[in-house]
């Protein structure tokens, strides 16, 4: 009788596990990288080349291996982190599985050079699996190990891999959730020969500053928590400074980013009614918790972990986001004092609710009626029906702009007489190759010219020339939280339109047809109340409010 049943080889079974672990370059990076973090380097340089296709190579300072164990580490369920299962729920270190090396070294030729301190150092070279040769090698305490040809036996693999802009976009993405995960470790990572990311500050606020920039930090708040065995620390973005996605969160689960949509629950409560309604509030969390706590197996790539004591969690992270988002107010503005330029964010709050309860007062307007009475700074004065009404001309350009690019129809386009180039980093203009056509749909005309380079022909009307280098960088940043993503197009679209609304600057001087023209097209937007950052676009004065502020007997009439 014929056998149907027989043993897998070894190497099938690495290549099976191997499509677990690794399904990109940026898993190798991620495995490779906590490899050497898990070895006790300072810094860990990172270099690429073709997206990490061609070449992943990974050097670290950390503290090596011998050459037994060189050998050793690409055989599978190869670890020094565990001896028995017991200690699966001990373990603090990235890896634990023993698996990582043998899967790679499984669809990859490898190369592996290794010292521990004061040893002399062993290289390796890894094929199929199988150490191929071997032999001494000069190197100062640590690990350098290059990959090669990846996913070379694998073609269903590589087939099914994105461009290698695309994935150097991702393996950017990695690196940076690395370095915010680890800012006690120093990061560079190179591609393509040039220099993608290098850190140069230590700490978390300083980390997130340098990898994140303004853009995350204006406004933050920082959040420290230390209660028993749970302690987390971080920055909490502003109120005001959300997304329409998830993008902007970072969680650190014992320094491993990790997804746990229970703790990203209790953070948005934590913000309470501060937020808008489906914005999302941007943050970075780093919690830390005893491993037995923690269950991270659930998950190959060890991304989803599943908490023990999840209320209990809940709880104290809810409170601890709500506690300091609430000693960070600014003083309350005066009752009867007329402020326009700082409203306070409760004042926010209770003018949207009261135009919400009372929705007739507020639309439709007969924007004719109005009329216009002059500039006050930043401000545009109008009368109508015996209200003053004050517009910040720049929250309401930013707003009707924002509308009118986020429904993207007919978009003007403005041909540049003399075209010029810019130039990007290799990261950015994988970003703007890829979306070429999302951002050309807003007028733009972009043509790739050499390596990271482009020749712009075409703005947005709105747009000027000099803001293009800076304008365009932003929204290739912007862009790279699409990476890997399904079914974005919306979102894509309304966080381009966000960039360039905001890019938008308000006139000097307004006459009159333009400040009628702008409080026309605010007041026909769909959300004419605040800019798109959550800033008040007007404010109505109405007479007895007026009166209120002169005399003092209705004020004490009014007040508690
Ligand atoms: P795991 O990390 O789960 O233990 P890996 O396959 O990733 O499994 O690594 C196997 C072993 O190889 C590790 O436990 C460690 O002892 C050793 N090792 C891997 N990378 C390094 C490195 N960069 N420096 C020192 N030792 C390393
Ligand atoms: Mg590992």
């Amino acid at each position: 009788m014929q056998r149907k049943i027989h043993l897998l080889s070894d190497e099938t079974i690495n290549q099976i596990a191997a499509g677990e672990v690794i399904e990109s370059p940026a898993s190798v990076v991620k495995e490779l990288v906590e490899n050497a973090i898990d070895a006790g380097s300072t810094k860990v340089t990172i270099e690429i080349t073709g997206g990490g296709l061609k070449l992943i190579k990974i050097i670290d300072d950390g503290g090596g291996m011998s050459l037994e164990d060189a050998k050793a580490c690409i055989l599978r369920h190869a670890t020094s982190k565990i001896t028995k299962a017991q200690d699966l729920f001990s373990i603090m270190t990235n890896g634990f599985r023993g698996e990582a090396l043998a899967s790679i070294a499984s669809i990859a030729k490898m190369t592996l050079v290794t010292a521990l301190e004061g040893a002399s150092g062993a290289h390796l070279e890894i094929e199929e699996g199988k150490v191929i040769s071997e032999k001494p090698a000069a190197r100062t305490k640590g690990t350098t190990i290059q990959i090669r040809s990846l996913f070379y036996n694998v073609p269903a693999r590589k087939k099914f891999q994105k461009s290698s802009t695309a994935i150097s976009a991702e393996i950017f993405r990695m690196v940076i959730l690395l370095a915010l995960g680890h800012p006690e470790v120093h990061f560079e990572l190179i591609s393509n020969g040039r220099k993608a990311i290098k850190t140069t500050l230590l700490g978390l606020e300083p980390r997130t500053q340098e990898l994140l920039g303004d853009e995350f930090t204006k406004g933050s708040f920082p959040v420290e928590f230390e209660e028993g065995p749970l302690c987390f620390t971080g920055i909490l973005g502003a109120p005001t400074n959300t997304r329409a996605n998830k993008m902007g969160q970072y969680l650190f689960l014992n320094k491993r980013g990790v997804l746990c949509e229970p703790i990203l629950e209790a953070v948005r409560e934590g913000y309470g009614t501060r937020l808008e309604e489906r914005r999302h509030p941007i943050f970075l969390l780093h919690l830390n918790v005893p491993a037995d706590l923690i269950d991270v197996n659930v998950h190959p790539q060890k991304l989803h972990v599943r908490l023990r004591k999840e209320e209990l969690f809940r709880e104290k992270v809810q409170l601890a986001i709500f506690s300091a988002l609430q000693t960070s107010k600014e003083p309350p503005v005066a009752r009867g004092e007329f402020t326009p330029t700082r409203v306070h964010f409760e004042e926010k709050v209770s003018f949207r609710l009261e135009e919400e309860e009372e929705p007739i007062q507020q639309l439709p307007f007969e924007e004719e009626s109005a009329q216009f009475m002059g500039q006050v700074g930043e401000f545009l004065l109008f009368q109508r029906e015996g209200k003053l009404l004050f517009l910040d001309a720049e929250a309401a350009a930013f707003r009707s702009h924002f509308e009118n690019l986020n429904k993207n129809q007919d978009l003007a386009s403005q041909r540049l007489l003399i075209p010029f180039s810019v130039t990007f980093t290799s990261v950015e203009s994988a970003m703007l190759l890829t979306h070429l056509d999302a951002i050309e749909a807003f007028g733009f005309s972009l043509k790739p010219i050499g390596k990271d380079a482009f020749m712009i022909e075409a703005l947005p009307p709105f747009l000027d020339e000099s803001e293009m280098q800076n304008l365009l960088q932003e929204m290739a940043h912007d862009l790279q939280e699409f990476i890997g993503g399904k079914d974005y197009a919306n979102e894509r679209q309304e966080k381009l339109a966000l960039r360039l609304a905001s890019s938008v600057k308000r006139k000097k001087h307004y006459l009159p047809a333009e400040a009628l023209q702008l409080l026309k097209s605010l007041e026909a937007c769909e959300s004419p109340l605040h800019c798109p950052k959550g800033n008040l676009t007007r404010v109505t004065l109405e007479n007895d409010k007026i009166q209120e502020l002169f005399r003092a007997d209705q004020k004490a009439a009014k007040s508690p």
